[in-house]
């Protein structure tokens, strides 16, 4: 059996050292969820070094396509002159099929203003100019970190994606998207108080004839006493929560009527009834509320 799987090893070019471990686990463990939990680990090692190559060449290749279009030049924002190309330089990012490289144009103004530097490729695929991981997996750890502590971000991410990250980059990745999260809500909020209105999410007119119902309710958080510091006593403070849902029905296999929930929206503050009061109106414009044919309150 053991040769059998060895033949495996070498049909399927599984000779580096390293997946011999894998190999020792599969043929030596005596349960189920050790065998099936190596052969897991190293088909993603796998997909990291071979499998993934496809998607990696063809993210490269396309990147490689665009930066070799023709570019066009901003004017330099200090003394208005043409901005000139550099030549092309190497950029690499962390993505979800691993690290892909590419080579694209920097342009700087001839006068050698400071600050002038551009790099249009980099703008139009909305990639920072020191950001080192792309988005799809940035938003990925954000997400768990909503449920889990950051380290255990970093294993859940290791385990299932084979991508080794630490957790204080976690940690940054949700102080900078939780900061243009807020702000951009400020934002919103600012234009709605001087009478524009938000964009609208499209809601199909199955939604608009169910009952729009709107709740809202208080539950205590514990919080650290200071912000940014873990030492001193908890204190419990008072967040907000308001909740925007359609009521539909469904019959079920027996005939019986369910009520089920659709387009379900939270709107959270750590703040008081006027603090909630108007991210709820904010996200109720959202939701179209007015073209609602029954609108109930409940709190
Ligand atoms: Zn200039």
């Amino acid at each position: 059996m053991e040769e059998a799987i060895a033949d495996l090893f070498e049909k399927l070019n599984l000779n580096d050292p390293s997946w011999q471990k894998y190999f020792s686990q599969i043929t030596e463990s005596s349960s189920l969820e050790s065998i099936v939990w190596a052969s897991w680990l190293l088909g993603l090692a796998n997909c990291l070094q071979q499998r993934f190559a496809p998607a990696k060449q063809l993210i490269e290749q396309e990147l490689s396509r665009r930066a070799q279009l023709p570019t066009s030049w901003t004017n330099c924002p200090h003394c208005g002159t043409r901005l000139h190309s550099k030549g092309m330089r190497d950029r690499q990012i962390q993505t979800l099929v691993g690290i892909v490289h590419w080579q694209r144009r920097v342009g700087r103004c001839p006068n050698g203003c400071k600050g002038s530097q551009v790099i249009p490729l980099d703008i139009a695929l909305e990639i920072r100019s020191y950001q080192q991981t792309s988005l799809e997996l940035v938003r990925l750890g954000c997400l768990l970190a909503i449920f889990v502590p950051f380290e255990t971000v970093t294993v859940i991410i290791e385990r299932f994606i084979g991508i080794k990250l630490n957790a204080q980059t976690i940690w940054s990745w949700v102080q900078f998207w939780g900061f243009q999260g807020m702000s951009h809500l400020q934002e919103e909020m600012a234009k709605l108080a001087s009478g524009k209105e938000p964009t609208r999410e499209i809601i199909s007119s199955t939604l608009t004839e169910m009952p729009l119902v709107i709740g809202a309710d208080g539950v205590m958080v514990p919080m650290r006493p200071h912000n940014g510091f873990p030492h001193g006593s908890i204190k419990w403070r008072e967040v907000k929560v308001g909740i925007l849902v359609r009521l539909g029905h469904h019959l079920n296999r027996k005939g019986r009527e369910i009520v089920r929930l659709h387009q379900r929206r939270l709107v959270a503050v750590l703040g008081d009834i006027d603090a909630l009061q108007s991210r709820l109106m904010l996200e109720a414009l959202r939701q179209q509320w007015q073209k609602a044919k029954t609108v109930v309150w409940s709190a």
